[in-house]
């Protein structure tokens, strides 16, 4: 009786730890995996990593690895002087730049690290001006330290990789063309 207790108990623990894994096992088998190269970004490597980690916490259809040795990138990531920007030639696929000139304005790197993803997972600029807004870039104040894709934003990029959308290669800028000093 009692061992019949048991094994019941049993069974069904090991039926909720089957649920838990049906449950997650295909959310990331079916994730598209992304690698990205931070080996060029300088004294930026750790926030490229934040960036990604934002991103894979978040949007359940597509994943951001480091890329293994001998394999090629989706993505490369750079760092220099200029502004941030990112060129994607497809979606999941581009290089973008983590540009000092907004870090030295004082633009949180995490944010702009996500933010320079969000356009290689193909998302555009949206300058609302408002701090809780990913992809609103430079335009929500240079005080603003939200790293997070909005829901709406992350609905966009789990929706995107759903169905492979495609998306033409394009360049983007940290600020707007007009407020760019150079
Ligand atoms: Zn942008």
């Amino acid at each position: 009786m009692l061992l019949r207790r048991v094994a019941a108990a049993l069974c069904a623990a090991l039926a909720l730890a089957a649920v838990q894994v049906a449950g997650t096992v295909p959310a990331s088998a079916a994730a598209r995996v992304l690698y990205y190269d931070a080996g060029q970004a300088q004294e930026f490597r750790a926030v490229v990593d934040q960036g990604a980690q934002i991103w894979n916490s978040r949007a359940a259809n597509v994943r951001l690895q480091p890329v293994p040795a001998g394999r090629t990138p989706n993505i490369r990531v750079y760092a220099d002087n200029g502004w941030p920007r990112t060129y994607t030639t497809s979606l999941g696929n581009g290089r973008w730049y983590m540009g000092r000139e907004a870090v030295d304005d004082g633009y949180y790197p995490p944010r702009i690290a996500a933010h320079e993803f969000g356009h290689i997972l193909g998302l555009p600029d949206r300058r609302t001006g408002l701090c809780g807004d990913l992809m609103s870039g430079s335009s929500a104040p240079v005080s603003c330290t939200n790293a997070n894709p909005n829901s709406t934003e992350v609905a966009q990029v789990n929706a995107n990789f759903r169905t492979s959308v495609s998306v033409p290669a394009r360049t983007f800028v940290w600020v707007a063309p007009a407020t760019a000093r150079s």
